[in-house]
């Protein structure tokens, strides 16, 4: 086993460099030290605890919520030539025997348990006998109570530093907020670790977020025209309608397969399964799907349904393109998702100051949402990185929205809501304004106000818009007690005493449909070579029962297309490729190549 940190991620790993802020994590931890990583999907945790597990004496002990996937992080671990195992309720008594005594005699570089397993006193008393390398906490955001992946076993791992004070203990997770770091550092016991934070941004992920009209229509365009035979992931905000779009999905004879909770665990395992392991597979989910999800290649995520706060809708959408290739996170909300989020929060449980809390970040994601300039500019000022230019990758850089000035409109919209009580809905609001002649006008007597008929000049559509706006900005509040009635905010005032003006954005006619360049495939890949590659590496994969990206990613397969390596030496080269896989794999995959050029 090489010695020091560079040396084992070229050989064992097969990568030319660290990325910041890697190398000095692993410096750190090797030297007995403490750390919170805070690093955005796909940047390159794991290597953070893998390393250090590998140069200091004894196991590394990894704390990961999933038992599920554990399997897959410890076959990619031991294609690498890397001891690991996981120990879960799956495993046959005599396996777990083998483990506990790979434990004791110090040959075991790494352990995943799940906290629940972790704490069990027989487990405990096993690590009391065992020399530990250190503790990895992976997704410790699990510790938060006001986030929405919270166990209740991660409260208990504060006993981790009370019974193994010598152990350095590394907590990671890609949340990034304020408050959930300090959660994590209180439940965790890490007031004295230093804190590393890489940048958040995920510049190959194109943000795009549209008005909905015909939700299915949408998506369907946007599915046949970027991401044929692509796997993707789809959020939808009720099991309901998950299990509608992913039957509707086959029927479009598209490959998905619904996941929430409301699914068997044995068929929730299989999808997930099925997801890993073959290519091409949409799954359509709630939020109950994704946590810990390693696949790298995952194209696309598509909110279909709005989701609560940017946390919860940045994690989500981080979970695309993992391996650094370009991936869209495309989104469709309207109004009716505002009101039925607002529903759900005032009939959740929980105390008004919850409530209120979550009206806020349900507020901050509705300003994403309405946004005239870049998208990714806000995101990341939402988690308080600055970045100084546009990104060019999002769709408010790609096609900038227009904006008019409502000013003259939104004064209209207000005052039919204050004259009619504030009591009534959107729908009724527009009949006020466009002067219709409806049952409820004149039950009402609204033929009669002012703002009746002012509004001639919009079409219903137009007005939607506004009033949508109104509500995402803040203006109004819907109130849900009373079906959606629309109510005036403190807000409000400047606009009605003409002191403030108000540009509203230009809803588009049509959904942008300038695509992402891409193709997964730069041009002057030969998609024949690629596919051919992709073949070998599947039936690799099929034949040891693991997903095909364990095996080489993406990425690496790309690289071969390009470097076209026909010996050990040049292959030896390629991003992904350690001595294990060379060893293991470089001639099938250099025959493959070698074949391929002989042919022209
Ligand atoms: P995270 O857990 O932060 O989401 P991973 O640890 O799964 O991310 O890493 C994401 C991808 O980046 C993996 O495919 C990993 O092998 C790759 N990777 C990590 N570090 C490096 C590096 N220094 N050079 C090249 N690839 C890397
Ligand atoms: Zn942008």
């Amino acid at each position: 086993m090489p010695t020091d940190a560079d040396q084992i991620l070229q050989t064992i790993f097969g990568y030319a460099s660290f990325r910041s802020p890697q190398k000095e994590i692993i410096e750190s931890i090797s030297g007995g030290d403490d750390a919170l990583v805070l690093m955005p999907t796909g940047g390159g945790k794991s290597l953070c605890y893998q390393i250090p597990a590998l140069l200091r004496n004894g196991c590394g002990i990894v704390v990961s919520p999933l038992i599920a996937l554990m399997q897959d992080q410890v076959s990619a671990l031991r294609l690498l030539g890397v001891n690991a195992a996981f120990l879960n309720s799956t495993l046959e008594r005599d396996e777990v025997a083998s483990i506990e005594h790979q434990l004791k005699d110090g040959t075991l570089d790494l352990l995943y348990i799940a906290p629940e397993r972790l704490l069990q006193n027989r487990t405990i008393t096993l690590l009391q006998e065992t020399t530990i390398a250190l503790f990895a906490i992976d997704e410790a955001h699990c510790v938060s109570q006001w986030g929405h992946d919270f166990r209740a076993d991660y409260l208990e791992l504060s006993l981790l530093c009370e019974l193994f004070p010598e152990v350095p203990r590394i907590a990671l997770t890609a949340t990034a907020d304020e408050r959930t770091r300090r959660e994590i550092i209180n439940q965790l016991k890490l007031e004295h670790a230093p804190h590393y934070i890489a940048g958040f941004d995920r510049p190959n992920i194109r943000y795009r977020i549209a008005l909905k009209n015909n939700t299915k229509q949408q998506f369907l365009r946007f599915l046949k025209n970027e991401h044929q035979g692509e796997s993707g992931i789809v959020y939808c905000l009720s099991r309901n309608r998950v299990d509608q779009i992913a039957s509707w999905l086959e029927t479009q004879r598209f490959k998905a397969l619904p996941y929430h909770a409301g699914i068997s665990s044995s068929k929730r395992a299989e999808h997930q399964a099925r997801f890993l392991r073959e290519e091409g597979i949409i799954i359509v989910a709630t939020i109950a799907f994704g946590m810990g999800i390693d696949k790298p290649d995952v194209r696309f995520v598509a909110h279909l349904d709005l989701p609560k706060t940017i946390e919860a809708y940045y994690q989500e959408t981080g979970r695309a393109g993992r391996d650094g290739l370009p991936a869209n996170a495309w989104m469709i909300y309207g109004l009716q998702d505002v009101i039925k989020l607002r529903q759900m929060m005032q009939n959740s449980e929980g105390n008004e100051e919850h409530k209120r809390a979550e009206q806020h970040r349900l507020n901050a994601m509705l300003g994403l949402c309405e946004i005239t300039s870049c998208r990714r500019q806000a995101l990341l000022g939402y988690f308080d990185e600055h970045l100084s230019e546009a990104c060019g990758n999002c769709d408010t850089c790609i096609d900038p929205p227009r904006t008019w000035d409502g000013t003259e409109f939104a004064r209209m919209a207000l005052s039919a809501a204050y004259r009619t009580g504030q009591r009534f809905g959107v729908n009724h609001l527009i009949d006020v304004l466009r002067g219709a002649e409806t049952d409820r006008i004149f039950q009402f007597g609204h033929h009669h106000l002012p703002a009746y008929g002012i509004g001639k000049l919009l079409g219903a559509n137009d007005w939607r818009s506004v009033f949508r706006q109104l509500v995402a900005r803040g203006f109004l509040s819907v109130d849900i007690d009373r079906f959606g009635a629309l109510r005036l905010e403190e807000i409000c005032r400047p606009l009605l005493r003409g002191e403030a003006k108000i540009e509203l954005r230009k809803d588009p006619d049509k959904v942008s449909t300038k695509r992402q360049t891409r193709n997964p495939l730069p041009s002057d890949i030969d998609t024949a070579l690629w596919e051919a590659l992709r073949e070998c590496r599947r039936s690799f994969a099929s034949e040891l029962g693991i997903p095909p990206y364990v095996i080489f990613n993406d990425a690496s397969l790309q690289e071969m297309c390009l470097m076209l390596p026909t010996d050990f030496d040049n292959f030896s080269q390629i991003s992904g490729v350690g001595e294990r896989k060379l060893e293991k794999y470089g001639a099938a995959f250099i025959a493959v190549i070698t074949e391929h050029l002989a042919t022209y």
